[in-house]
C-alpha cells in the first residue's frame, strides 16, 4: 500500500475503537493517537491540582501548565501516555477519571487546545486517531472516516472484562452507567459533540469478531489506496 492516509475513527464509548485503531496501525505501519487519552490527561491534571473543574476559567488558565506526549514502551508493546513528563497512562483509565472526563471535555478551551495539537499531528501522513470529533473537526478531509457503534449491554459487558483483566473488578451496573452518561453527555454538549461525518462509514461491530472488524476495514483501505 504506498499512499499514506489518515483515518478517522469515531463513536460511543467501549466500541472497540482503540482496538480497531492500534491493529490498523500496526498493520499498516502507520501511526496511532488515542485522543480520549490526552482528554483524559487533562482531566486527571485537574483532579490531582484540586482544580475547579467546574470553573471554566479556572480550567483555561491550568491548560499552560499542561503537556502531554505519548511514547512508545517496546517492554509491553504499547503507545503510553505522559503528562508534564510523567507517566499517566494507567492513572487515566480509572472510574474515577472515566466519570469527571465527559463535563471536563465539554468545555471549549479543553477541546481547542487538543484540537490544535492533534491537528498537527495529522502533518505526519500515515494516521489512525481514534475519539469522538475526529472525522467532523479534527481532521473534516480524512480520506477514511468511520463510526462505530454496538449494542450497549454487549459494550459494558467488554469494557467490564477489560477492567477485570487490568485487575479493576467493578460492579457490571456502574459499568452500564458511566457508559451511558458518557454517551449522553458527549452526544449533547454544545461545542463539537459526538456525531457521524456525513462521509463516515457506519460500523456496528456486536455480532463481529476483532479478526472479522478488522478484515472489513483493511478491505475498505485496500481499495481507496490503490
Ligand atoms: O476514548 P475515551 O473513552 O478514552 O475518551 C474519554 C472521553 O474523552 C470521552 O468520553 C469524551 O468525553 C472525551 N473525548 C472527546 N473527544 C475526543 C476523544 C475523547 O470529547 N476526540
Amino acid at each position: 500500500m504506498e499512499r499514506k492516509i489518515i483515518i478517522a475513527i469515531d463513536g460511543y464509548s467501549s466500541c472497540g475503537k482503540s482496538t480497531l485503531a492500534k491493529q490498523l496501525a500496526e498493520k499498516l505501519g502507520y501511526f496511532y493517537i488515542d485522543s480520549g487519552a490526552m482528554y483524559r490527561a487533562v482531566t486527571y491534571y485537574l483532579m490531582q491540582n484540586h482544580i475547579d473543574r467546574t470553573n471554566e476559567r479556572e480550567v483555561a488558565s491550568a491548560l499552560k501548565n499542561i503537556h502531554i506526549h505519548f511514547q512508545y514502551n517496546k517492554v509491553n508493546n504499547r503507545n503510553e501516555t505522559y503528562l508534564n513528563g510523567e507517566m499517566v497512562e494507567d492513572a487515566i483509565r480509572t472510574l474515577e477519571v472515566s466519570n469527571a472526563v465527559s463535563p471536563v471535555s465539554a468545555i471549549p478551551a479543553v477541546r481547542d487546545f487538543l484540537v490544535e495539537q492533534q491537528k498537527h499531528m495529522g502533518n505526519r501522513r500515515g494516521l489512525v486517531m481514534d475519539g469522538r470529533d475526529i472525522g467532523t473537526v479534527v481532521f473534516p478531509d480524512a480520506e477514511l472516516k468511520l463510526f462505530m457503534t454496538a449494542n450497549k449491554d454487549i459494550r459494558a459487558n467488554r469494557r467490564w472484562l477489560e477492567l477485570k483483566e487490568k485487575g479493576m473488578n467493578l460492579p457490571l451496573a456502574e459499568i452500564v452507567k458511566n457508559l451511558e452518561s458518557r454517551d449522553h453527555e458527549d452526544t449533547n454538549r454544545a461545542y463539537n459533540p459526538l456525531r457521524k461525518a456525513p462521509d463516515a462509514i457506519e460500523l456496528d461491530n456486536s455480532f463481529l469478531t476483532q479478526e472479522e472488524q478488522l478484515n472489513v476495514v483493511l478491505h475498505t483501505i485496500r481499495e481507496l489506496v490503490v
